[in-house]
């Protein structure tokens, strides 16, 4: 009898160690939250690549954060603009990436914004003033932020400019976990960070199942799309805001006005770079339906879904009816 239920019981570890499941955590981040889900045999092994993926979101926050003194951002933002700075190869990477998407999208995709959006405090209801955004607006450009590949430096052309990455560094951040989980030979996984997701495989033969928030009612889906080996990101107005006299102030800034956004109010964007499509998804807010729909349309790879701020649904060309 002890010796069946010992067999059984060696049986059933056996089989549990040989099968394999979906692993999954979630943790805070770069002022988020991050999910990642993986499937894997080995218990132990995603554990720790978990692990490394919580491990490399805060090494990108370390050296990418405004908040953080000792980060790399900060040090640009501190010295650039009196002598120029030499950079990490990756964040000169990035910062080349960013000035790309900003002649792409004409200026909508700006990290120069921040030199009025750090006037911004949203948990506080804090806004600048109009006087203050003329003040502001001159120091917005991206063209300003002067990179040099020979050297590895960077050099901010006005006083007053100062970067921000909240528009990006999360794609990127999702995009490089993601890599590691693929290096690592895992099949199928979703990294998420905040509105930022990337999908490695499908989820064993179905499609992952991903949500667009309803932007006016935070528990509902207003979208749920099966996506397979893609990445999306979800820019939204309800994200972080305050209202005042009827007016929605929130952390996507038209650089070019130094104001929220006001023409949409969720864009989705899909393709297969977690950093392109999250510059992508800010810069077509920025733009706007038209202009950003239109800007979808002529990318090859890259799909959108807007919600205006009549809260209808608008389709890029490749996902509208045939
Ligand atoms: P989140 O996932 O943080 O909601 P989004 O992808 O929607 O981010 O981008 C919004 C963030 O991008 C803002 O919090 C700000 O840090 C930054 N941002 C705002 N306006 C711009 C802009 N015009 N260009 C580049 N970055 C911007
Ligand atoms: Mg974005």
């Amino acid at each position: 009898m002890l010796k069946t239920f010992a067999y059984l019981l060696a049986l059933l570890m056996l089989s549990s160690e040989a099968q394999a499941q979906w692993h999954q955590q979630q943790f805070q981040v770069m002022g988020t939250q991050a999910r990642v889900e993986l499937w894997l045999v080995d218990q132990q092994q995603a554990q720790h690549l978990i692990r490394s993926v919580q491990d490399e979101m805060q090494r990108i926050e370390q050296r990418m954060s405004p908040y953080i003194a000792s980060s790399e951002l900060s040090q640009i933002n501190s010295s650039a603009a009196q002598t120029p700075l030499r950079l990490s190869d990756e964040l000169f990477a990035l910062l080349s990436q960013s000035a790309q998407i900003s002649a792409l999208t004409n200026g909508a995709f700006d990290i120069s914004y921040a030199s009025v959006g750090y006037q911004y405090d949203y948990r506080q209801g804090q806004r600048p003033n109009s006087k203050q955004i003329s003040a502001a607006l001159p120091a917005i450009n991206y063209r300003g932020i002067k990179l040099n590949a020979q050297a590895s430096t960077v050099s901010l052309s006005h006083p007053n400019l100062k970067i921000d990455l909240g528009g990006i560094a999360k794609g990127y951040a999702v995009k490089q976990s993601l890599a590691l989980l693929q290096q690592a030979g895992v099949e199928h996984a979703l990294i998420a960070a905040g509105g930022d997701t990337a999908l490695l495989g499908d989820r064993r033969g179905r499609p992952w199942m991903v949500g667009i928030k309803h932007p006016r009612a935070a528990a509902q889906t207003a979208v749920h799309l099966p996506l397979t080996s893609e990445a999306i990101s979800t820019s939204g107005d309800y994200e972080r805001f305050f209202i005042e006299d009827g007016v929605r102030y929130h952390h996507i800034i038209n650089p070019k006005t130094g104001d929220s956004a006001r023409e949409v109010v969720s864009v989705s964007v899909i393709g297969k770079d977690p950093t392109q499509v999250d510059a992508l998804s800010t810069a077509v807010f920025v733009l706007g339906l038209t202009e950003g729909m239109a800007l979808i349309d002529t990318l090859a790879g890259y799909e959108a879904i807007i919600i205006d701020n009549r809260q209808k649904l608008h389709l890029s060309a490749g996902l509208g009816a045939p």
